[in-house]
């Protein structure tokens, strides 16, 4: 008998979570106002609002923690993460940052203006945030199959280079202070961008004289992705992978809750020392001194393990078979979901969930609400809420894709619990006919408002 799957870790801590009755879910996400972001975490059972932040740490980097050093300057927990970062991207300057916005904030400080152009591959919600804070525009230069959710595309992460090319010669160079290319891509369902592609866009920008940073969250996730999908890269390491990958960037920002596996901190990594000098100043001035920088010594040490943890191929093999493990149960059942997998979550399809709800009314939103009620289940609303709306004419942006994600946090659920995610979800597919109506808003923030958003049911 072939030896089946099993995972690369055995659990050494555990945390109790509870059951509860439909009736108490009603009477919570009514209290909610039919926003997961304002339920109490010990309302729902099985919790994938998330990735971010909400692993389990091994043994190793407990340990590391206590072997923090807590000095202001020149700390040794500095210099350890210094070195594994140079270790793994290739990248010789860095600046910590407590988490991956706040790298944003701080690099696009330094070099993005009013008016700037900004292209990438569907940029994530912060980093567009970001963006249109300082009066830019972010364009998004995705390839078209990214948005067809049951087409099977190895790297649906990539740009189009036509696209690219085209906003590279409409503006002036002044206008496009970088390239921001997203990898794993998140809004698009944690797809990854290849080798090839990354190649490619360097060239062109190089060719445009315009630097190029990785949004680099689930950079390992991407590389398992290539080792599995791009030919040439099949007999090459994780790691071998990476400082491939990263070779093609300028600079990359990272958000650590990620693929680090820490619950907090960030980090930007730059190639060139002209870049690091300009946002020197602000990262002391947003963040901390340059030795910290939103980080204690224990943070930085716990990091420091989790980029060495994040890319050893066994974790990462365990990791993305459970999340295809969900997807393949939900999809075997004829749920629309995109496809292939993604690397961290399971992206549902709810337009074609629920094909007959009017746009107006929140479908994806509408699907996590009935998820929640279920089973106590939490996902998150990528859709029309957090598109928000135009910044200039304040009409509500609809986008391609209305999409209810399940992240999976790594090494925190075992597969019984994805089974009852699966079976949830579909239990909410057979009473999909009944689902009629939707939500409107009742109140809600000018930029980013889907983290407070509240909500009423449609009458
Ligand atoms: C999470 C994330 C960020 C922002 O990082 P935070 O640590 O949440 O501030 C930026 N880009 C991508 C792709 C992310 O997934």
């Amino acid at each position: 008998m072939e030896l089946p799957f099993a995972e690369s870790y055995k659990i050494k801590t555990v945390e109790s979570i509870q059951r509860s009755t439909r009736e108490e879910r009603l009477q919570w996400i009514k209290e909610a106002k039919y926003n997961l972001f304002n339920l109490r975490s010990n309302q729902v059972f099985v919790d994938l609002l998330t990735d971010s932040g909400t692993g389990a740490m091994s043994d190793k980097q407990w340990s590391a923690m206590m072997m923090g050093d807590e000095s202001y300057a020149g700390a040794s927990s500095y210099y350890k993460l210094k070195e594994a970062i140079a270790d793994i991207t290739g990248f010789e300057y860095f600046l910590p940052t407590h988490q991956g916005r706040a790298a944003e904030n701080v690099l696009f400080s330094a070099l993005i203006k009013e008016g700037d152009i900004v292209p990438g591959n569907s940029h994530f919600d912060t980093t567009k945030g970001h963006i249109e804070f300082r009066k830019a525009t972010a364009v998004d230069c995705t390839i078209d199959e990214a948005f067809h959710t049951e087409l099977d595309h190895p790297f649906k992460g990539n740009v189009d280079l036509n696209k690219l090319e085209a906003v590279l010669k409409k503006y002036p160079r002044e206008r496009i202070p970088l390239i921001m290319l997203t990898i794993t891509c998140n809004s698009s369902g944690g797809q990854p961008v290849s080798i090839a592609n990354m190649r490619a866009v360097k060239q062109m920008a190089d060719q445009y004289g315009v630097p190029v940073f990785f949004d680099s969250a689930r950079f390992a996730e991407n590389a398992y992705f290539i080792k599995l999908r791009e030919e040439a890269y099949r007999d090459k390491s994780i790691r071998e992978i990476v400082r491939e990958m990263f070779s093609n960037a300028d600079g990359m920002t990272m958000s650590s809750k990620k693929d680090a596996i820490v619950n907090m901190g960030g980090f930007i990594g730059f190639r060139h020392q002209e870049h690091f000098e300009k946002a020197t100043t602000f990262n002391i001035l947003f963040e901390g001194f340059i030795n910290y920088g939103g980080m204690s010594g224990r943070d930085m040490n716990a990091l420091a393990q989790g980029l060495y943890e994040g890319t050893e191929f066994d974790y990462l093999e365990t990791r993305i078979n459970q999340v295809a493990y969900l997807g393949k149960q939900i999809r075997d059942y004829g749920i629309p979901i995109q496809y292939p997998y993604g690397g961290h979550a399971i992206f549902v399809d709810a337009k074609r969930f629920l094909p007959k709800l009017p746009k107006e009314q929140f479908v994806a939103q509408t699907l996590g609400v009935e998820l929640y009620i279920e089973g106590g289940v939490r996902g998150v609303e990528i859709g029309t809420l957090l598109a928000d709306r135009d910044p200039v004419t304040r009409e509500n942006r609809y986008p391609d894709l209305e999409l209810l994600r399940l992240a999976i946090p790594r090494r925190v659920y075992t597969n019984n619990h994805m089974d009852y995610v699966a079976a949830a979800l579909i239990n909410v597919f057979d009473r999909r006919k009944e689902i009629t109506k939707g939500f409107s808003i009742l109140k809600e923030a000018p930029i980013l408002r889907h983290f407070t958003v509240e909500l009423e049911r449609v009458k």
